[in-house]
């Protein structure tokens, strides 16, 4: 009998078979997922085509970085993308951590209190913003927080909202994404309606969007919707892979200019900055984002389906519409979790000879446990998963640069569940 390619992997034929079922179902939503890669590749192409894009914008600068056309073209390419009148998007922004920190301590001041109407912010942020004392943090500034939680079914506690912005309330953050915990990622369209309801009650307030996963999931972005600042990393999904390091900030011109103030220095702003070696990488990997993206959801809605199936709790469910590139799965146990972030490990391109083990990192609370055998280092945009070592012991899964790895590393985590005797196929 002819061993298929899979079982040379290390699939069994059950494990082999169960994934082929799951995937017959799926052929809609992978229709759908596709049109949505087109619409966004055509906007991508119109801003690089309209902001006349050409080898000259490739070769980058050194020194100060003055004159910088790769880098300035490519600010005015995202700004198009994203309907913005400016936009700051530089490998000097060493993380979304870092463009999050930028975009808000450039836009407060001491006296001014951020609001979090849509709960806790991403665990990284809570030392940026002083939830956990940190030396730097807004709070040792004088900047205040206030947070208003979800409502128990995810939805925006308006009365409170309300209640919680002053006259001192200066920016509000949205995350559009999860992060690491078990609530929905919010749609454009929602992030829409809180938007307006939240300038309805201050119109001089500005809203910033952790964008972080969000970016090309949908034809709308959170700047579509009024969001004054949108906000995330080159290596998730813009990145497209190939963006070797970077931040964006895309928004109004006096938040921008605000921003590059911030990131270089009073006066200086904006004009400096040299791209080095790297231009290339980010326009080539914004340019194949938006079909990266759609490798990345195929996957998402794949593992749902398929943990769906073997009788764990998933987040989308398997149905369900997608609004980031993230999918958690509750698998209840530190065992669970580790066996699953073997599976993703394995399947990897590099470094898959390697087990994943737990460990403590900066800027996160508990343990993580995470898989990663990326191109760049951390890179969430490929194939990865990882969680924090607290109940409900979940697994956050994202990335796959090509849906045919996405898929195969979804299959070796079912193997490794199974095998492990931590999952049952279902009869
Ligand atoms: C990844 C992420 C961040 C932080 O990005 P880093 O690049 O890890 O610093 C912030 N918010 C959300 C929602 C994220 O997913």
């Amino acid at each position: 009998m002819e061993v298929s390619r899979y079982q040379q992997m290390g699939v069994s034929p059950a494990v082999e078979r169960f994934c082929a079922r799951i995937l017959e179902g799926l052929q809609p939503r992978f229709a759908a997922i596709d049109d949505m890669a087109e619409q966004n590749q055509l906007k991508v192409l119109q801003a690089m085509q309209k902001n006349r894009v050409s080898a000259a914008c490739f070769a980058g600068t050194t020194g100060y970085g003055h004159d910088d056309i790769g880098r300035d073209t490519l600010e005015k390419v995202y700004a198009d993308c994203f309907h913005t009148a400016a936009a700051l998007v530089r490998p000097h922004i060493t993380c979304g951590t870092h463009a999050l920190s930028v975009a808000l301590s450039a836009n407060l001041l001491p006296g001014d209190e951020l609001l979090s109407p849509v709960g806790k912010p991403y665990d990284t942020l809570e030392e940026v913003i002083g939830i956990r004392e940190s030396a730097c943090s807004l709070k040792e500034y004088g900047v205040t927080y206030r947070q208003v939680e979800l409502l128990p079914n995810g939805g925006f506690d308006y009365e409170a909202i309300r209640a919680a912005v002053t006259p001192k309330t200066r920016l509000a953050t949205i995350q559009r994404s999860k992060g690491y915990q078990m609530r929905p990622s919010f749609s454009v369209a929602q992030i829409g309606e809180l938007i307006a309801f939240l300038k309805g009650l201050k119109p001089d307030l500005l809203v910033m969007v952790d964008n972080c996963y969000g970016e090309f999931v949908e034809a709308a972005e959170p700047s579509d919707v009024g969001a004054d600042m949108v906000v995330g990393s080159l290596i998730k999904n813009p990145g497209g892979g190939l963006a070797p390091i970077g931040g964006y900030i895309c928004g109004t011109k006096s938040c921008i200019d605000r921003c590059a103030y911030r990131l270089s220095a009073p006066g200086i702003g904006q004009d400096v900055g040299a791209s080095l070696s790297v231009m290339t990488s980010l326009y080539q990997g914004f340019f194949m984002a938006p079909v990266v993206v759609a490798a990345a959801l195929k996957g998402a809605v794949f593992a749902a389906a398929a943990y769906e199936a073997l009788g764990f709790a998933v987040l989308p469910g398997g149905e369900e519409s997608r609004h980031d590139i993230i999918q958690s799965i509750e698998l209840g146990s530190k065992e669970a979790m580790i066996a699953f972030c073997k599976g993703i490990q394995a399947a990897a391109p590099v470094d898959s000879y390697v087990t994943p083990v737990p460990y403590p990192i900066p800027g996160y609370n508990d343990e993580v446990v995470m898989a990663a055998g990326a191109f760049v280092q951390g890179s969430s945009i490929e194939l990865s998963a990882d969680g924090p070592l607290r109940p409900p012991y979940a697994v956050y899964f994202q990335g796959g640069l090509t849906w045919p790895h996405a898929k195969f590393g979804v299959t070796l985590t079912v193997q490794q569940m199974v095998s492990a005797g931590l999952a049952r196929l279902p009869e």
